[in-house]
């Protein structure tokens, strides 16, 4: 049986640490359950993990998907991208098992690199290195995680760039299945002798595919105020609700520490000049609830409460009415008060 390896190149540099670098070795440990529950992947699918800081390292070796067992992911300083690629490369000259007159090799390699940040140095010969050497021995396919990551630099390496948009921990978990999908339909497709690449369809709003063609745009947002805009439910006007920065201090067993919140500062109509007066550019930018402090009654009506969202994500005033209709989509529905924070659109403040 020829092999089809799975490489995940991962980066596990600080600003990995706590909840991404969790998510993610769950998330690794989910792929190898499931992919024990399915017959093709565990005849073909052999899986390494490399994991790149400031230094880079195997921590799973090649292997077949019966005796892997899930790795704790270490942290290290600095994000060097030249050496998790230096290793990689190291890595796949050593152990691919090439095809010769007398044997049937690997089918090519897929590589799955994830990321969040920015190279703290300098990956232009290792890139340059892998495309003369391995872009066409392998698949590499990368994938942002969050909006850190330098795309204009993983363009250098692969046209199969994703990003993974929000990053909670239902995000993290449709990712994974997608990951797992797509090793499942490679190695079926090896199986059918095809190119033993194929990634899972995107079904996910939190996945999206980075367009190459397109220039980025830089989405500019003034991080000291967080802006909300609402509709009211009576008059059908626009407010805005503002609020500001607050970075309270406190000292915690000798050091300093920083909570960032962002409190109350108004609620204003606006009236027909705002939307002539903006771009209608969206951001795709969004702020947690439980980061925002004090609610505003509506400024349009009065209304008890400025700040019900609906499905449609718009945000709208109710009173004590039972029944709401949504004055953007006309969807009716009874509020609750929510528990725990959940996220919100910003505009471009
Ligand atoms: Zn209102
Ligand atoms: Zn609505």
């Amino acid at each position: 049986m020829r092999r089809l390896p799975i490489y995940f190149l991962i980066d596990v540099s600080e600003s990995m640490v706590g909840d991404p670098i969790n998510q993610v070795q769950d998330g690794i440990a989910t792929i190898i359950q499931e992919l024990k529950t399915d017959p093709q992947a565990l005849e073909t699918v052999y899986i390494s993990i490399i994991v790149f800081a400031g230094e880079a390292k195997t921590i799973v070796p090649l292997q077949d998907i019966i005796s892997f067992y899930p790795p704790k992911f270490p942290i290290g300083s600095g994000t060097s991208l030249s050496k998790g690629l230096g290793h990689l490369m190291h890595d796949l000259r050593k152990n691919l098992v090439k095809t010769t007159e007398h044997q049937k090799g690997d089918w090519k390699p897929i590589v799955f690199l994830f990321t969040d940040g920015v190279p703290t140095d300098d990956s232009t010969s290792a890139i340059k290195e892998w495309n003369n050497n391995w872009s066409k021995t392998a698949n590499l396919v990368a994938i942002s995680l969050g909006d850190g990551a330098d795309i204009s630099l993983l363009k250098n390496l692969t046209v199969n760039i994703l990003k993974l948009e929000n990053t909670d921990s239902s995000g993290y978990r449709e990712f994974f299945k997608w990951v797992t999908d797509s090793i499942k339909t490679s190695s079926e497709s090896v199986e059918s002798n095809q190119s033993g690449f194929e990634l899972a369809k995107l079904d996910s709003d939190n996945i999206s595919n980075i367009d190459l063609n397109k220039q980025e745009q830089a989405t500019y947002v003034d991080d000291n105020f967080v802006v909300l805009s609402g509709m009211c439910q009576n008059t059908k006007s626009t407010y805005l609700m503002k609020y500001k920065k607050v970075i309270k201090q406190s000292n915690f067993g000798g050091i300093e520490l920083g909570t960032k919140s962002y409190r109350l500062n108004g609620a204003f109509q606006v009236g027909e000049s705002y939307n002539e007066l903006s771009d209608g550019k969206s951001i795709q930018k969004t702020v947690n609830t439980a980061e925002l402090v004090g609610a505003p009654t509506c400024p349009c009506c009065g209304n008890q409460i400025a700040f019900a969202v609906c499905q449609c994500n718009q945000i709208h005033c109710i009173g004590d009415e039972k029944v709401t209709t949504c004055p953007n989509c006309g969807n009716k529905g009874q509020y609750e008060a929510g528990s725990g924070g959940f996220d919100v659109n910003r505009t471009q403040g």
